[in-house]
This record gives C-alpha cells, sequence and structure tokens, in this order.
C-alpha cells in the first residue's frame, strides 16, 4: 500500500535531517542540560534504522512500532517519552494514514506525553510542539484537508511551538536547573518535534 511506502520514507527523511543536523540538538542541550541529546537521539535512529530492516513493516502502525520500540530502549528523559509518544501513532494509525487518524493519535501522544512528563505547555519541552501540532492536525481533519496539507499545517504549528521555547524558562527537565540561562536556547526536544512533522511531506 502506498500510505506505508510513505511513513517508511518519512521516517527515513527524519532520520537522515538528525544525521544532519543532531550536533545542533547537542549544543542546545549543552547550554541548557546537559549535553548529550543529540547522541540519544542518534542512538535511537540507529535502532530505529535496525528495527525498520530486521521487521520489514507492511503498515503504517508496524513502522511506527518500530519506531517506539527503538526509542523506549533509548537513555535520556527523551527516549522513554519519545517512545510513548510514537507508541500512540502505532495504535492510532494502523494501516490507514489520514488527516483524521493522524489528529486522533496526535492527540492520544500528546496526551501520552503530558501525563507521564507532568509537562505543559509553556513548560519549555517537546510538549510546547506537540500540542499545537495535534491541535492543527484536528483543525484540518474538521475542515476536511487532505492529509498532505494537514501535515503541512502541523509541521507550521510546531515549527512556532518550537521557536517560542526560545524565549521561555523551562519548568521541567534539566533546563530547569539552570534558571535565566535556559532563556535564549531553543528547547531540542521542542526542535525535534518540529523537524519530525516537517519529513513528513518533503
Ligand atoms: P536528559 O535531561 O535526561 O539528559 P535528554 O537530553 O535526552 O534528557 O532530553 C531532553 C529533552 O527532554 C528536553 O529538550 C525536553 O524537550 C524533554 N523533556 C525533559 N523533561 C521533560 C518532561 N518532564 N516532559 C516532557 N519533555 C521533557
Ligand atoms: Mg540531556
Ligand atoms: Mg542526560
Amino acid at each position: 500500500k502506498e500510505t506505508i511506502v510513505d511513513t517508511r520514507a518519512w521516517i527515513e527523511r527524519f532520520a537522515a535531517v538528525i544525521d544532519e543536523r543532531g550536533a545542533e540538538l547537542t549544543e542546545l542541550d549543552r547550554r541548557a542540560g546537559d549535553g548529550d541529546y543529540g547522541t540519544n537521539l542518534r542512538s535511537a535512529l540507529a535502532k530505529v534504522r535496525a528495527n525498520l530492516a530486521a521487521d520489514d513493516p507492511r503498515t503504517a502502525g508496524e513502522v511506527f512500532t518500530a519506531v517506539s520500540n527503538a526509542f523506549l530502549h533509548t537513555g535520556g528523559t527523551s527516549g522513554p517519552l519519545f517512545g510513548m509518544w510514537f507508541r500512540e501513532f502505532a495504535k492510532g494509525l494502523g494501516d490507514e494514514v489520514s488527516a483524521g487518524s493522524l489528529a486522533r493519535a496526535a492527540g492520544e501522544a500528546e496526551a501520552t506525553v503530558r501525563r507521564l512528563g507532568g509537562a505543559e505547555v509553556g513548560h519549555k519541552t517537546m510538549v510546547d510542539a506537540m500540542v499545537p501540532a495535534a491541535e492543527a492536525l484536528a483543525a484540518a481533519a474538521e475542515r476536511g484537508a487532505d492529509v498532505e496539507t494537514a501535515l503541512k499545517e502541523a509541521a507550521a504549528a510546531a515549527d512556532a511551538g518550537a521557536r517560542s521555547t526560545e524565549a521561555l524558562l523551562a519548568k521541567r527537565g534539566r533546563a530547569s536547573y539552570v534558571g535565566e540561562h535556559a532563556r535564549g536556547v531553543t528547547d531540542p526536544g521542542a526542535l525535534t518535534v518540529a523537524w519530525f512533522f516537517e519529513a513528513a511531506t518533503k
């Protein structure tokens, strides 16, 4: 099915962006954290590639299960949170990637991350990009937009959410330990979410 190829290509484009730009994320985590973020993410994506090669997934759900399992087996605060986020995409998408199934999955996914991590929008975490992306998908699905339009709008919303973290003080995670030093530093987790949605429609 065409959607299978699409989700796998989406993940492969995401992995390629992390290969190219992972160092920028590490630098952000170094300035307002412990500097291991890019390493954690690269390690997750190496496992993603291995899982995709080994499992040869046939549906979008199977693709995202391979992605989720890789992140769940990765260290750092971000690994398990992304693992649980992707798990909701696996559960919600099954073999049908539409604006509606994406909106439902992204809504469950952001709620799961908020519940597990205890962060809300404005706390300067990945949640600051996950929530607006889910809201954009819901709005697009509501008005009957096609999946490509919905994903483009999600990417724009996630990007705006990620950029909004730059001015904030952190209320969760290691960046909250450095107080005012976190101001002026974009949250790398939020930026990753923006790059993930951007990779969907290239
Ligand atoms: P660690 O702080 O354990 O080194 P990572 O460097 O792997 O973790 O991940 C840091 C990222 O995790 C942050 O950029 C932020 O987006 C996210 N994060 C940290 N704490 C939370 C939380 N409580 N809820 C949601 N996301 C969080
Ligand atoms: Mg870190
Ligand atoms: Mg760490």
